[in-house]
């Protein structure tokens, strides 16, 4: 099989909690700029499968591998604070962000993602980071602008409405300049007009040739962003294929509906 052009590549992972199996066996490969819809019912191993990319579990057995321009290599092993180095953002199913920090400080952490010192020497203020850390700053405050949050940057982040913390960490995600970004059910819980913000942003992210994986339960939604669906149950990979295919695949017809 041909590599170019891919990545992201899955290969035969399995991953179990507690003796039963959580992912078994699945296989994929993303290609370069290409936007993967991930869907499946709840407990189908969605959010494990974005953990084992990222870094933040471990696979029993199998690969993943990642590159781009033509770099790849084997990702296991890998801490997640390497993997966000290399170019891999994740945006946590739920909410997940820094308590007693303001939205900036948020997202500020995301640019440290990719810088080599921490967040703990730009916040000590080491005088040979000071003029990195400015950099750092404009590149937050630009983030919250892209995803609406342009007057929020002093807010603390945790009183924010759900649609603002999402957008928050989206930003946050941005600022490290992911090459390939995981939406873990970014949409969920969000108003309809903020539900029409994000695909924008994702619109907009997949035209600039973004490599993006995203969970997403509303049909609509992912025929409108994905190119290709790969769908998870009970830790299977049981279809994969354009929206249109998908839509008619009687495997996955029956494992939504239970038939
Ligand atoms: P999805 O995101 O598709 O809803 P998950 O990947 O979160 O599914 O979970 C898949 C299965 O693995 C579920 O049965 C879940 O209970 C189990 N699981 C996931 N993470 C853990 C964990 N950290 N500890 C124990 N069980 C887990
Ligand atoms: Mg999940």
């Amino acid at each position: 099989m041909s590599t170019v052009g891919t990545v992201l590549t899955v290969e035969s992972v399995s991953r179990s909690f507690g003796g039963v199996y959580a992912l078994r066996d699945v296989s994929l490969t993303v290609a370069e700029g290409e936007t993967r819809a991930v869907i499946g019912p709840n407990g189908a191993g969605k959010s494990t499968l974005f953990n084992l990319i990222s870094g933040h579990l471990t696979p029993e057995r199998g690969a993943v591998r990642y590159g781009v321009d033509g770099d790849r290599r084997s990702l296991d092993h890998l801490a997640p604070h390497v993997r966000a180095r290399l170019g891999i953002a994740i945006v946590f199913q739920g909410s997940r962000l820094f308590r007693g920090m303001t939205a900036l400080e948020n997202v500020m952490v995301g640019a440290h993602a990719r810088t080599r010192h921490g967040f703990l020497s730009g916040a000590l203020r080491l005088p040979r980071h000071r003029r990195e850390e400015a950099a750092i700053r404009a590149d937050a405050l630009a983030a919250l602008d892209r995803v609406g949050l342009a007057g929020w940057a002093d807010r603390a982040a945790d009183i924010l409405p759900l649609g603002q913390q999402r957008a928050l960490q989206l930003a946050r995600a941005l600022c490290a300049r992911p090459r390939l970004l995981l939406l873990d059910e970014p949409a969920s819980g969000l108003r309809a007009t903020e539900r029409e913000t994000l695909a924008r942003l994702i619109e907009d992210l997949r035209a600039e040739g973004l490599t993006m994986m995203l969970v997403e339960h509303d049909m609509a939604f992912v025929g409108r962003l994905a190119d290709r669906i790969s769908v998870l149950d009970l830790g299977r990979n049981i279809a994969e294929g354009t929206p249109e295919e998908i839509r008619g695949d009687e495997a996955v017809i029956a494992a939504y509906l239970g038939a």
